[in-house]
C-alpha cells in the first residue's frame, strides 16, 4: 500500500483561526481524503505553533502565563477544524513533549553536522514577523514589508545555520525536480532568490525566554521559525526514531499559502540535507484571497465570517466554493455574489436537479432501482465519460488541480442532465414497450450519480453520502475502486423522491443578509487612525505617579529587562522595564521616575510587575521620564 503524508503548516496562537487558515487545511484535507480513497495509507498533520517572543509579548499584556495563553488558544483551531469536517491524524501542538525532544535531537544532529556556529546578528528585525530584513527587502523607509511598520534594528550573539554552504545542491535538486516547488510561479521565484545568493541564518534567540532551549547553548532558545520547521517530523516521533517517522517521511506535500514558501523551500530542505534526511517531495503554496479586491485584515473591517457562510449555504457548499471558485495555487478574490451565484448554477442546478429528477421519474415509475435491460443511443458515450472522469480527476490532484478536478466532475454532471435532455427519458413512461428503455437511461443516470458521489466525497463528505443513501447504497465501501466498473449499483432497490441537497438561494436576499452578519460589521476601525483623541476623563483614569527607585537588578537571560524596586510613599513596588540596554542598574538608584501606578500587574519572563515606567523610547535611544527636581515619591503626576 503506498503512503501519502501531508502537512499544513503549523498556525501561530497569537491569533484565532480564519478564512486563510481555513482554506489551507481544507485543501489539505480533500487532498487526504482523495489519497484514503484511492486506498493510500494516509496521515495528516496540522496543528499550532505556540512559541517565541510574539506569544510571549501577548501574554505578558495579558497578564498570564505564556502556557495559559497557548492553553487558551490551541481549542479555536480545534473547534473550527471539527466544524469543518477535517480529517487531520493529529492536531500537533508545539509545547507537546514529544516535539520538545524532536526539535531538540533535530538540533543537535545539525549541531554534530558542523554547520551550526556563533556569531553577532545586525539587521533590521520585525518583532511582529520574528524575522531579520535585508535592506533590499525593506526599501528606503526600513518599514517590515508585510506589517508596514517601522522594523528595529538589532545586533545580538545568534547562533547561525550555515545556509550558504547547500545554495548550489538546493538549486541542484530544485533544477531536477520541477514538482519539488509548485505552482510554477512560487517554483521560479525560489529559484531567483537561490540564484542570488543564499545567506546564513540564524537559528537562536538569546533574548526571547519561551521556547526550547537549544541542547549545545540553554542561554539561548531555538528561533521559532527554525523550532516550527522541525513539527513536520517531530509529528511523526523523530524524537524516538518511530514507526510512523521510518513509514511517512519524508512527506509527499507540505501544503501552505505563499508567504511562507521560503522557509520551507529553502532553509528546510536545506537543514535536512545537512543531517542527511531525506527531503519532501512537493511544496505546494497556494494564493491568497480578498474580499472585493481588499486585503482582508481585522482593522479594515472585511473580514469573511465562516461562520455566517455555513450557516447560510451549508457547510459542504462552504467547502466546496473555497475550492472550486478560485484557481488553487493562485490569488482568488472573495465576493458574495459569487458564491450565491456558484451556488445556484453547481449546486442548486446541475448536480440538485440531476438527483431530484432521477430520482422523481425512477419512484414515480418504477419505485426501486430499474434493470438496464435496454441499451440505446447516448448510452456509451455517457459511460465512457465516467471512466475518463475517474482518470481525468486523478491527474488533476496529482497536479493538485482542485478546482479544474471539480470542473470536470461537473462536466460530467452536465452531460448526464443533457442525456436526460436527448432521450426525453420523462416521455418513455407512456408505454410498457418504452419502459424498459427508459429504466435503462435511469439506470445509467444513478450509476453515474454513484461515481460522482465517490469522486466528490474529499470535497463534500456529507453531500456523498446523502447522494448515496439517495440512490440505496450505504455508507460503507465508497473507495475509488468501487467505481472502477460501469454497473456496480444492484438493481431491485426501493427508492424513495430526493429531498431537494440545495435549495435555490434569492442572490439580492442572502447578499442582504450576509452583509448585515456580525462579522462583517464587528471591527470596523473607530477612526483611531485619523483622530485619536480621547476625554479628560480616560486621562484621568490613569493614576501616575512620583516612582523613586531603590534598587535594580539584572534579569538572568533576559538582556533587555530590568528588575526595579521602587519607592511610591506610601508603598513599595516591583516593576520590571525593558530598558536594561539603556541603563546600567547602579546608575538608576536614587532617580525619580513616572510610574503609571494602576496597571493591571503582569508576569514578565515568569516575575511579577506592578506598574509600568515611562520613557522615551525611539529606534535606538531611550530615555526615562524624569523630573526637574526632586518630589516626595507618591506624588500624582497630571
Ligand atoms: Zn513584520
Amino acid at each position: 500500500m503506498s503512503t501519502f503524508y501531508i502537512t499544513t503548516p503549523i498556525y501561530y496562537v497569537n491569533a484565532e483561526p480564519h478564512l486563510g487558515t481555513a482554506y489551507s487545511t481544507i485543501a489539505a484535507d480533500v487532498l487526504a481524503r482523495y489519497h484514503r480513497l484511492k486506498g493510500d495509507d494516509v496521515f495528516f498533520l496540522t496543528g499550532v505553533d505556540e512559541h517565541g517572543e510574539n506569544i510571549q509579548t501577548l501574554a505578558a499584556e495579558k497578564g498570564i502565563s505564556e502556557q495559559d495563553l497557548c492553553d487558551q488558544m490551541a481549542p479555536t483551531f480545534t473547534k473550527l477544524w471539527n466544524k469543518l469536517n477535517l480529517s487531520n491524524d493529529i492536531f500537533l501542538r508545539t509545547t507537546s513533549e514529544f516535539h520538545k525532544r524532536g526539535a531538540i535531537k533535530f538540533l543537535s544532529a545539525l549541531h554534530e553536522a558542523g554547520d551550526i556556529y556563533k556569531d553577532k546578528y545586525k539587521g533590521y528585525y520585525c518583532r511582529r514577523c520574528e524575522s531579520f530584513y535585508t535592506n533590499r527587502e525593506l526599501g528606503d523607509n526600513k518599514n517590515c514589508p508585510v506589517h508596514k511598520l517601522p522594523t528595529e534594528w538589532v545586533e545580538e550573539e545568534n547562533y547561525f545555520f550555515a545556509l550558504s554552504k547547500y545554495q548550489d545542491r538546493l538549486l541542484a535538486h530544485i533544477r531536477a525536480n520541477p514538482e519539488f516547488i509548485q505552482p510554477e510561479s512560487r517554483r521560479n521565484e525560489i529559484l531567483n532568490v537561490v540564484e542570488s545568493g543564499l545567506r546564513d541564518v540564524s537559528i537562536s534567540r538569546g533574548s526571547v525566554s519561551w521556547g526550547i532551549p537549544l541542547p549545545f547553548d540553554q542561554t539561548h532558545v531555538i528561533y521559532v521559525w527554525i523550532e516550527a520547521l522541525c513539527n513536520y517530523i517531530t509529528a511523526l516521533g523523530y524524537a524516538d526514531d518511530g514507526e510512523k517517522y521510518r513509514k511517512y517521511w519524508p512527506a509527499d506535500i507540505h501544503m501552505m499559502g505563499k508567504d511562507i514558501t521560503r522557509f520551507h523551500a529553502i532553509i528546510w530542505p536545506a537543514m535536512l540535507m545537512a543531517i542527511d534526511l531525506p527531503l519532501p517531495k512537493q511544496i505546494f503554496a497556494h494564493g491568497f484571497l480578498t474580499n472585493q479586491g481588499e486585503k482582508i485584515s481585522k482593522t479594515k473591517g472585511n473580514v469573511i465570517d465562516i461562520d455566517a457562510l455555513i450557516g447560510e449555504f451549508g457547510l459542504d457548499a462552504f467547502r466546496y466554493f473555497f475550492m472550486r471558485e478560485f484557481s488553487f495555487g493562485n490569488d482568488g478574490d472573495y465576493a458574495h455574489e459569487r458564491f450565491v451565484l456558484r451556488y445556484n448554477a453547481d449546486l442548486a442546478n446541475d448536480l440538485g436537479n440531476l438527483l431530484s429528477r432521477t430520482l422523481g421519474l425512477v419512484a414515480k415509475n418504477f419505485g426501486a432501482v430499474p434493470e438496464p435491460t435496454t441499451p440505446g443511443e447516448f448510452d456509451d458515450e455517457v459511460k465512457e465519460m465516467a471512466r475518463e472522469t475517474i482518470n481525468k480527476v486523478d491527474a488533476l490532484m496529482n497536479q493538485r488541480s482542485l478546482d479544474m478536478a471539480l470542473e470536470t466532475i461537473w462536466e460530467l454532471v452536465r452531460r448526464v442532465n443533457r442525456y436526460i435532455q436527448q432521450t426525453q427519458v420523462w416521455s418513455l413512461a407512456k408505454s410498457e414497450e418504452t419502459k424498459g428503455r427508459m429504466g435503462t437511461i435511469l439506470y445509467n443516470c444513478m450509476e453515474a450519480l454513484r461515481t460522482v458521489a465517490v469522486l466528490i466525497s474529499p470535497f463534500m463528505p456529507d453531500t456523498a453520502n446523502r447522494i448515496r443513501q439517495h440512490i440505496g447504497l450505504d455508507e460503507s465501501d465508497q473507495g475509488l475502486d468501487t467505481v472502477a466498473q460501469w454497473g456496480g449499483l444492484p438493481a431491485g432497490k426501493t427508492i424513495g423522491r430526493a429531498q431537494p441537497l440545495f435549495p435555490r438561494k434569492d442572490l439580492k436576499k442572502v447578499v442582504e443578509q450576509l452583509e448585515s452578519a456580525p462579522e462583517a460589521k464587528a471591527e470596523k476601525p473607530q477612526a483611531k487612525t485619523t483622530d485619536n483623541l480621547i476625554s479628560m476623563s480616560e486621562f484621568q483614569g490613569m493614576d501616575l505617579r512620583v516612582a523613586e527607585v531603590l534598587s535594580a537588578e539584572r534579569i538572568p537571560k533576559a538582556d533587555r529587562l530590568l528588575k526595579l524596586q521602587v519607592d511610591l510613599g506610601s508603598e513599595k513596588r516591583q516593576v520590571v522595564a525593558g530598558i536594561a540596554e539603556h541603563y546600567a542598574p547602579e546608575d538608576l538608584v536614587g532617580k525619580q521616575v513616572i510610574l503609571v501606578a494602576n496597571l493591571e500587574p503582569a508576569k514578565i519572563r515568569g516575575i511579577e510587575s506592578q506598574g509600568m515606567v515611562l520613557a522615551a523610547a525611539g529606534k535606538k535611544e531611550l530615555a526615562l521620564a524624569t523630573f526637574e527636581k526632586e518630589m516626595p515619591p507618591g506624588t500624582q503626576v497630571r
